[in-house]
């Protein structure tokens, strides 16, 4: 019968072969390697695989992360475990220090999961909510616009530019959030426009 194995079975069995070996050079005897080599292929059985890109640069290297809690049944997800994809053409299994440092990212207690605001005057920020976020985000970005706008250099050519105000995005989007980014910025004539993947 001619098998065909995916990039990743193919690498999952040359890891139990490895885990075999080194766990024999480390003084285990044949039943306690035997036992790991039967568990391991389950070790992630009961989570759920979901694919992704790594968030951290523009490199883009493709991960698999394992997740405990059904969110079809309204479960809340649990990150349990995040590897490098074998079948990625990007990355192909790998990851650089960063990205093997993933899950420690997604669980950090330092996280910032809220909006924050700092007031005039005030030494700390504070959480606020999205919608109060996003209106002050909208008031201040429209009042700039309005008193910084230039329609025309002055030589009376038209230039619709808009200089007083910088944007910077982030790389941790997909392409088409990168593509409506760059949509909006530009449309109302912003320059100043930067991302660590330069869209
Ligand atoms: S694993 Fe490293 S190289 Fe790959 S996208 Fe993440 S940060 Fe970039």
């Amino acid at each position: 019968m001619n098998q065909q194995f995916s990039r990743r079975q193919f690498l999952g069995a040359a890891g139990i072969g490895t885990a075999g070996t080194a766990l024999g050079a480390l003084g285990f005897g044949d039943a306690e390697v035997a036992l790991a080599q039967a568990v391991r292929p389950y070790r992630l059985a009961s989570t759920t695989e979901t694919r992704n890109t790594c968030t951290y640069c523009s490199v883009a290297c493709g991960i698999l992360i394992f997740s405990k809690g059904d969110v079809h049944k309204g479960d809340k997800a649990d990150i349990l475990h995040i590897e490098g994809d074998a079948d990625h053409p990007t990355n192909r299994g790998t990851l650089c220090p960063k990205g093997s440092g993933l899950l420690g990212f997604v669980k950090s207690p330092n996280r910032l999961v809220e909006p924050r605001i700092r007031k005039p005057g005030s030494d700390k920020f504070e959480p606020v909510s999205w919608e109060v976020a996003l209106d002050r985000v909208a008031r201040l970005l429209k009042d700039d616009r309005d008193k910084n706008f230039l329609a025309t250099n002055k030589d009376g050519v038209t230039v619709n530019r808009w200089t007083s105000t910088a944007f910077l995005a982030a790389s941790a989007t997909s392409n088409e959030t990168a593509t409506v980014t760059y949509k909006v910025v530009r449309s109302m004539g912003a320059l100043v426009f930067d991302n660590q993947a330069r869209v």
